[in-house]
């Protein structure tokens, strides 16, 4: 028997309860016209989280960092200037991936804590292919103004990771311009790990690769899967769907559009704060930028003297609380407390703060 946690870090977060009971429905063949609905239905219930009408929304099988693959690999012809802004490990992350695509990286390197300085993103290269950013770096705790880069892209594609946004924050893809985007379900979504919300429009499928690197997350393909051309009659075979994990992520979206996104948003914001002020009322001092701190994913500096990971261990063996260590350089030094999805409720940012002030003394 697994012991049941309170998953309070940077993910995944505890499933919402309908999303976990979804996964004990009987299970559904990929090209059962059961599944076809749920997934047609997921679809449009994706394009309402990211804030589009593309297209081409769907829920990748697999988990963020392939909506990251997907994302550089169908869009980077070899050569293609991407400029990347890097505030954090996701950001890196992206370097790695788009060189690997054969691109010429622009990485334009914050310090850690800050946001993206759009006069400098956009100022780094006069004419890129793809502007890269993270809207909610995990890493640090940071938001991004997406929309700033998506009002000076220019001609460029702009690409974004909204990883640890969907579902959380403020997200509206085709206001803000984004041209493609990749995202996850165990944060505020409120699903297991395993699947990457995934969205592109128009234009930037016109100037896609034709024959990607990637047979799998080739978006040319995929586009028969998901029954793009024509519905469900045209729906073909590409690759097993993971039925369970979509008919969770079905659930998961049904909870969260039930309570309407603006006010799941709102829950997250006041749920963070408090969190944010409890944390400085007993004199602990927080990571990210005042002003820029995501209320889904809190980073707060570890004290003087304190052992980090001997907190974290006490945190879970004596309150089944999982909070997660600082990423990167910050490994040590700072601790990451995400409020997110099913979590975002007062009690469980309650719960966090009376643990950490026993396990503090
Ligand atoms: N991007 C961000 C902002 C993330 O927080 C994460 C995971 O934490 C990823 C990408 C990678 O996602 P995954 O770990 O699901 O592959």
């Amino acid at each position: 028997m697994i012991r049941e946690r309170h998953l309070l870090g940077p993910g995944p977060s505890n499933p919402y309860p309908e999303a976990t009971r979804a996964l004990a429905e009987p299970l559904l063949g990929h090209l059962d016209p059961e599944f076809l609905r749920i997934m047609d239905e997921t679809c449009d219930m994706l394009r309402e989280a990211w804030g589009t009408s593309n297209a081409r929304t769907l829920p990748l099988s697999a988990t963020g960092s392939a909506g990251m693959e997907a994302a550089f690999v169908n869009t980077v012809h070899p050569g293609d200037v991407v400029v990347v802004a890097v505030n954090g490990l996701f950001g890196q992350r992206m370097t790695d991936v788009a060189a690997r695509c054969g691109a010429e990286v622009v990485a334009v390197d914050h310090d850690w804590g800050q946001p993206v300085d759009v006069d400098r993103v956009l100022s780094a290269h006069p004419s890129p292919a793809i502007i890269a950013a993270v809207h909610a770096e995990t890493s640090t705790g940071v938001r991004s103004d997406i929309a700033a880069l998506g009002a000076g892209k220019g001609d460029a594609l702009l690409l974004t990771d909204a990883v640890t946004s969907i579902g959380g924050i403020e997200l509206r893809a085709d206001d803000w311009g984004v041209d493609i985007g990749y995202a996850g379900t165990q944060k505020c979504l409120g699903v297991a790990p395993g699947l990457a919300p995934f969205t592109i429009n128009d234009r930037a499928f016109d100037r896609r690769v034709e024959t990607p690197r990637s047979w799998y997350l080739d978006l040319g393909m995929l586009g028969g899967y998901v029954g793009e051309a024509g519905g469900r009659a045209q729906r073909t075979y590409h690759h097993t769907a993971p039925t369970a994990m979509v008919a969770s992520l079905h659930a998961g979206l049904t909870r969260i559009l039930d309570e309407g996104l603006e006010a799941v948003w709102a829950r997250h914001q006041a749920v963070g704060d408090s969190l944010q002020a409890g944390l400085e009322e007993m004199g602990l001092e927080l990571f990210a930028a005042e002003g820029h701190r995501l209320p889904d994913l809190t980073t707060v500096r570890v004290p003087e003297g304190v052992d980090s990971a001997a907190v974290r261990r006490e945190l879970l063996e004596r309150h089944g609380i999982e909070i997660g260590a600082g990423a990167g350089a910050y490994a040590t030094s700072v601790w990451r407390i995400g409020l997110m999805g099913h979590n975002a409720r007062p009690d469980a940012a309650l719960l966090v703060l009376a643990a950490l002030e026993d396990v503090l003394g």
